[in-house]
């Protein structure tokens, strides 16, 4: 089978790999029918995640159709369409029992797929604990809609999740790229009073505002401005998609005293903690990655149409085109958003 493969650090290459094979019971094979190229494969391409395996192949979100499961495995069977979990974790460790999942004490817990095991940029992938792993499609929820469940929308939900947030609350969403939108749109599951996003780049502005009419779409400078003016000074609930120094600073400025300030973002470098200028606001900082364990919860929400993503899906490639691809992505222009690429 073809298989989009991690070579060494700055190359990535379609390789001919054999079919991967079941090698626990609790293991499922998932024919791969669209995956997507997310910013963490780019990390591994630059070589600023350490524990990527090279010769391993990419890709940690995807969506297929069960061909076979080991004996052990209860939830699904050959023939079912499902979504795969960015997270493997087992479910029965304590943090499992917590929902903790992205510390599941497995050695495979965590993100492993596409980093430390074979992922689903390719023909086949073999997904470990597959009752954790894979969650059934509903019927009449296409693969594009499912496509970023197991990721980029599993993030921005449990962003979302995490804030505690209450009715009438102003969400401050920094970064409009697709997991500042994922978790916009999961954001207003909460009946917000307002939902600001903050975006540096134009084309992106745009872009969020046709996505999601009801939102405010602003850039960095006009930020403060608008949040000081908000009844409590400031925003509520702050969701730091942005992942740089100034994104950080923004986060946490804009939020009013005794917030709540969501990193979801991933740094590629150590950010500064600025403990003098803070103190006297009292916020709760809370840190990713992501617990990827509410899949089924959101495919339902997007069965019921109260969350659709589909839009941010702005490119789709044969798999032989792939390196196409990811062109596309990394360079980031004509609008692109998210990649998907169909095997
Ligand atoms: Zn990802
Ligand atoms: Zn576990």
């Amino acid at each position: 089978m073809l298989a989009y493969t991690y070579v060494k650090k700055g190359c990535f290459r379609l390789e001919h790999k054999p079919v991967p094979q079941i090698l626990s019971p609790r293991d499922a094979l998932v024919k791969v029918t669209l995956a997507g190229i997310c910013t963490s494969d780019l990390h591994i391409k630059r070589g600023a995640v350490p524990r990527a395996v090279p010769g391993i192949t990419v890709g940690h979100e995807m969506v297929g159709v069960v061909e076979s499961a080991g004996s052990a495995v209860k939830n699904v069977r050959a023939g079912d369409r499902v979504c795969v979990n960015v997270e493997t974790f087992c479910g029965d460790c304590w943090f499992c029992r917590q929902g903790y999942v992205n510390n599941c004490t497995d050695k495979n817990g965590g993100w492993a797929l596409g980093c430390r095991i074979d992922g689903g940029q390719a023909e086949y992938v073999r997904v470990p604990f597959a009752d954790t792993g894979l969650t059934k499609i509903p019927d009449g929820v296409t693969d594009t809609a499912a496509l970023l469940v197991g990721d980029v929308l599993a993030t921005g939900y449990w962003a979302v999740k995490i804030a505690e947030a209450q009715p009438g609350d102003t969400f401050v969403i920094i970064g409009g790229g697709p997991v500042g939108l994922c978790a916009a749109a999961c954001a207003r599951l909460k009946s917000p009073a307002r939902i600001i996003i903050c975006e540096s780049r134009p084309e992106r502005r745009e872009f969020a505002k046709k996505f999601m009419p009801d939102a405010l779409c602003v850039a960095p400078e006009e930020l403060a401005c608008l949040t000081s003016s908000l009844p409590r000074g400031g925003a509520d609930r702050v969701l730091e998609c942005g992942g740089t120094a100034e994104s950080f600073a923004m986060a946490w400025r804009c939020a009013r005293p005794n917030a709540v300030v969501v990193v979801a973002a991933l740094y590629e470098q150590a950010i500064t903690l600025p403990l003098p200028d803070m103190y006297g606001k009292n916020l709760t900082f809370k840190t990713g990655g992501v617990d990827g364990c509410d899949c089924a919860a959101i495919l339902e929400l997007i069965h019921c149409g109260r969350i659709d993503v589909s839009p941010l899906i702005t490119h789709t490639f044969p798999l032989s085109e792939i390196a196409e691809g990811y062109r596309l992505f990394e360079g980031g222009k004509g609008g692109v958003y998210k990649v998907a690429i169909r095997p």
